[in-house]
């Protein structure tokens, strides 16, 4: 939504350099980086502290994004906590076959719930860098963006005014669901999309995982993934009709659906456990071209979505943060615009290029269970594939660990 006009209340509202729209990871991390460089900025979050701290998600986190991290000193206690993963295991043909990805590049994936990596960077922000965020807030809305003064308003949760905020710049980090991406002018920006056509049933369940790694079962039922989170969480999916009710999946079915379609010889059965979080996902993606509209950048799930078949989205969220992150910081502090100048360019390239992975994953996971014979036979060859070539094991590995460093 575009409210062109200067908001009520303009002359008197709050100047800030940078106002940042949604305190995901991408958010968090962009804030954590200007204050860090001593830019002025505000995080404005519609949800409350303990919800952001504790909605679960993603858990998987590319080896480039721990270094990133930790290099800016925002891992917290990643490092410390997260699990270390080397191998992956798909099933299919009622056998096991594990894909030790890390003996073919010598590069890892650690599993790190991410409320707990928002939870360290809201505390790094907020508690270490004295960073301003304030939650609760409603009703966000974008104002004079073809001005070189743009202003962000909201009202506030205590009192229910309006509040605004002049800036230079509005970062908008607010998620799928978010504003900020309604906001792009629709004659500068085009939004690409595509749908899957296929649902996930998204479980968490407070047991143990069943093995040391994830598992992925190409199943003539449907997919069925295994997801270890920690010693006691594990998220499994189970592939479902689009739009299906998560009231048709009682514990009994899902269970029997898990064992089924993870089932291979000489596999234990899942570890079976309360069933804590139970969702339909839909499977479609999108991408807003370009990122950025005059002072307006999109960042993360705002300007792009991977459904969570490769565990992309968030270690694209991270990407887009450091890069506008650091590009803010090299044009508010020193003048030098050409990171905000490529800022768009540079993240789409590895956007595609992990939307391209996503969707080739997303024919192996779905095909054996397309209905059609010829193309269950074509993912089966793909998939064997996997473990007699050596080329085509390398080239896999590298898109799985987002370990290519050419974008
Ligand atoms: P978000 O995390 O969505 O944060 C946006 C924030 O903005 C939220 O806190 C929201 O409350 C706030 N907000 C929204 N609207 C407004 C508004 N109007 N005003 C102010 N604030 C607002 N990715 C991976 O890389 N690896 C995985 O293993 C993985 N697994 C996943 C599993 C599941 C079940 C799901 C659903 C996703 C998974 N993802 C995974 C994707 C990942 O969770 C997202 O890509 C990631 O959260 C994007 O971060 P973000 O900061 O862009 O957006």
């Amino acid at each position: 939504m575009i409210f062109p006009s200067s908001p009520p209340g303009s002359a008197t509202g709050e100047r800030r350099t940078v106002v940042v729209v949604g305190a995901g990871p991408a958010g968090l991390t962009v804030g954590n980086i200007l204050r860090d460089a001593s830019v002025d900025c505000v995080v404005l979050e519609a949800g409350s502290r303990r919800f952001i701290e504790t909605r679960p998600r993603a858990g998987v986190i590319e080896e480039w994004a721990v270094r990133a991290l930790r290099r800016r000193g925002l891992a917290g206690n990643l490092p410390a906590a997260a699990q270390v993963h080397d191998a992956c295991e798909f099933r299919f043909g009622g056998e096991r076959h594990r894909f030790a990805y890390g003996d073919l590049t010598d590069h890892r994936h650690h599993v790190y719930p991410q409320p707990l990596l928002v939870t360290d960077l809201v505390r790094e922000y907020a508690d270490v860098r004295g960073g301003d965020i304030r939650f609760g807030v409603r009703d966000v809305r974008l104002h004079d963006l073809d001005t070189d003064r743009p202003a962000v308003s909201y009202l506030c949760p205590r009192t229910g005014e309006r509040r605004v905020l002049h800036c230079a710049f509005v970062a908008g980090c607010d998620g799928a669901r978010g504003v900020t991406r309604d906001a792009m002018p629709a004659d500068r920006t085009r939004i690409v999309r595509r749908d899957d056509g296929i649902g996930w049933l998204a479980l968490l369940a407070e047991a143990p995982p069943s093995s040391d790694c994830v598992l992925f079962g190409i199943h003539p039922r449907g997919f069925a993934g295994h997801m270890p989170r920690g010693p006691g969480v594990t998220r499994y999916y189970l592939q479902c009709p689009p739009g299906d009710d998560p009231a048709n999946w009682p514990h009994d079915r899902v269970w029997d659906e898990l064992r089924t379609r993870l089932g291979a010889a000489g596999a234990p059965a899942p570890t079976e456990g309360r069933l804590i979080e139970k969702r339909v996902l839909d499977m479609h993606h999108y991408v807003v071209e370009p990122l950025d509209a005059g002072r307006l950048l999109l960042a993360g799930d705002a300007g792009h979505l991977t459904a969570p078949i490769a565990a992309k989205g968030m270690n694209l969220a991270l990407h887009d943060a450091f890069l506008l992150g650091d590009a803010l910081v090299a044009y508010v502090t020193r003048g030098d615009g050409s990171g905000l100048d490529g800022y768009s360019q540079a993240c789409l390239r590895r956007v595609w290029d992990y939307q391209e992975f996503s969707q080739w994953l997303s024919d192996i996971y779905h095909g054996v269970a397309s209905g059609d014979p010829f193309r269950a036979a074509t993912t089966l060859a793909r998939l064997r594939r996997l473990f007699t070539s050596p080329t085509a094991a390398a080239a896999f590995a590298e898109q799985y660990l987002g370990s290519a460093t050419s974008f």
